[in-house]
């Protein structure tokens, strides 16, 4: 069979849920086929390393090493595969292989144009991953919106794909917003239309239109849809607003996606939720509820966690537990007393100084009172910095990211990272290995004498240390195969005290939540 594709642009406003659809689409598809997602996003950073999760969100890290687009995360954990780095292609990807391929001399003799240079470039790339992988069907994502002149040239790509891989191998999903106005209470197919119209004057026709709206679309706006916009009534599909994104793969089953998408793409791949069902239950009925306190300083915007929230999801499903997250903001915090009553502390990933000192006071708390603690890469450095302070009596203990200065540089920057100036890609990430302690908390959550989880740090537990905070009573419990660098640490004689320089958070899968947040929750849970 020649490989399929599936192609989905978005239209009216960003925001829809365009991820959650594409790995819903996914998952529907994926029992008989080996699928391939890639995300194409428009800005000319080479990798959203380099944003803030303000801007951008989370930055998620593959095993690879790839810092990506945080869709990804919905990728990996409704499709059950592993991405790579290469299968997010940016604008910025692109036009460094151009200014290359240019400067190579590939292009001798020639003026270098948009089309077909860099159109060629998208396709290639593409091409060259369905060359290594060998997928049975790719799963384009075009991020933005139809209409945003980032976007052209990826949708320019996208139109010439149709005679590249032959138009029975290929179909065109747009998802666009149906919205019900206030007063008129009546959904509204204008912005479908425009939008498609804008998609049509590029040269894409959609076969298949999913509409995001408040309620399942009517059969009156399905027929309008169907007719201005020139696809069959029943390609016309549901994004229901739902309130977990779990139920998104549900809706689009019931509304005939699979079968749809299976008649024009020539291929068979029945979906079986019933397994999804049943986690979506567990986590709809829970028997039980803890609130856990996230102390970090990205709180105003949840995307910047969301793996955290997924993974927390994770454990729902299998401890059918209610998690209430409690937003902690750490730049302006009067820690003890909102601390009061949470059944657990977790305390993020992050960079810089701001907001730490309120962290390593939650840490303490935690640490004091005897309340679960889990620490995610920041969250173990603050956690040894807390322990160095108030354990060790080395006052003043700090990570040199944050006070240069300090006398006791705890935690320090990694001795490879000392000559990189260079600030994208060049942090120590991806997947590594940590051999796991004997005996300790970590290694019976893991059941094996290994961990590999994902890395993004510069920073880590510094060697000369050592010493001194095992002989006060910290555990490592995890270290690097060379024993040189500190993975995970605990400590005994509390309930549950755990922090990884790792983050376990962006492996966490339906089918299995990260272990380490599922000893926390367990933990909360008393
Ligand atoms: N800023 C710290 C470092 O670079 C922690 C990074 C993180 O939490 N991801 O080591």
């Amino acid at each position: 069979m020649p490989t399929k594709y599936i192609i989905v642009t978005g239209g009216v406003l960003s925001g829809l849920g365009k991820g959650i659809a594409v790995a819903s689409i996914g998952h529907l598809l994926s029992s008989r086929l080996k699928i391939v997602p890639i995300k194409c996003d428009g800005y000319l950073n080479v990798d959203p390393g380099t944003m803030n999760p303000f801007e951008h969100g989370e930055v998620f890290v593959l095993d690879d090493g790839g810092e990506v687009d945080m869709d990804f995360g919905h990728y990996e954990r409704f499709l059950g595969v592993t991405c790579k780095s290469k299968w997010n292609l940016t604008m910025g990807k692109v036009f460094e292989m151009v200014r290359q391929k240019e400067r190579r001399g590939d292009y001798l003799g020639k003026t270098v144009q948009y089309i077909p240079h860099v159109t060629d470039v998208i396709k290639g790339h593409i091409f060259q991953v369905v060359e290594e992988e060998k997928p049975d069907l790719v799963l384009v994502e075009i991020g933005g919106t139809v209409g945003d002149i980032e976007n052209e040239l990826f949708l320019e790509a996208m139109r010439q794909m149709k005679e590249d891989v032959g138009k029975q191998n290929i179909i065109y999903v747009h998802l666009t917003y149906v919205p019900i106005p206030h007063g008129v209470n009546e959904q509204k197919s204008k912005p479908t239309q425009q939008s498609v119209n804008l998609l049509k004057q590029r040269g894409i026709f959609p076969d298949i239109i999913i509409g995001r709206c408040s309620q399942f679309l009517t059969k009156e706006v399905r027929a309008k849809i169907s007719n201005f916009c020139d696809v069959q009534p029943k390609a016309v599909i549901t994004g229901l607003d739902v309130d977990d994104i779990y139920e998104i793969p549900i809706i689009f089953e019931q509304e005939g996606l699979p079968e749809i998408i299976h008649k024009k793409l020539n291929i068979y791949s029945p979906p079986d939720l019933r397994k999804w069902k049943s986690y979506i239950e567990n986590i709809r009925h829970p028997t039980k509820e803890i609130t856990v306190a996230m102390c970090g300083k990205y709180t105003r915007l949840e995307d910047s966690y969301a793996s955290i929230l997924e993974a927390f999801n994770h454990c729902s499903a299998h401890l059918r537990c209610k998690i209430n997250v409690k937003w902690v903001e750490t730049t302006d915090l009067e820690n003890a007393r909102v601390l009061e009553g949470v059944d657990g502390i977790l305390v993020p990933g992050g960079f810089g100084s701001r907001g730490t000192e309120g962290k390593i006071e939650a840490i303490q708390v935690a640490r004091e009172r005897n309340i679960p603690f889990l620490g995610l890469c920041l969250g173990l450095q603050l956690a040894v910095i807390e322990f160095a302070r108030n354990v060790c009596g080395l006052q003043g203990a700090n990570s040199t990211e944050i006070d240069p200065d300090t006398a006791y540089p705890v935690i320090d920057i990694l001795p490879e990272q000392k000559q990189i100036t260079d600030k994208g890609g060049t942090m120590r990430l991806g997947a590594y290995t940590a051999m796991l302690k004997e005996g300790t908390i970590v290694r019976s959550l893991y059941g094996s004498a290994k961990a590999s989880e994902r890395h993004r740090h510069r920073y880590e537990v510094n060697p000369e240390f050592h010493e001194i905070l095992q002989d006060n009573g910290m555990v490592f419990s995890g270290v690097s195969k060379d024993g040189r660098l500190v993975e995970f640490i605990e400590l005994p004689d509390h309930k549950f005290f755990v922090a990884t320089q790792a983050h376990p958070e962006l492996k966490s899968r339906m089918e299995k939540p990260a272990p380490l947040f599922y000893g926390f929750i367990k933990a909360c849970l008393g």
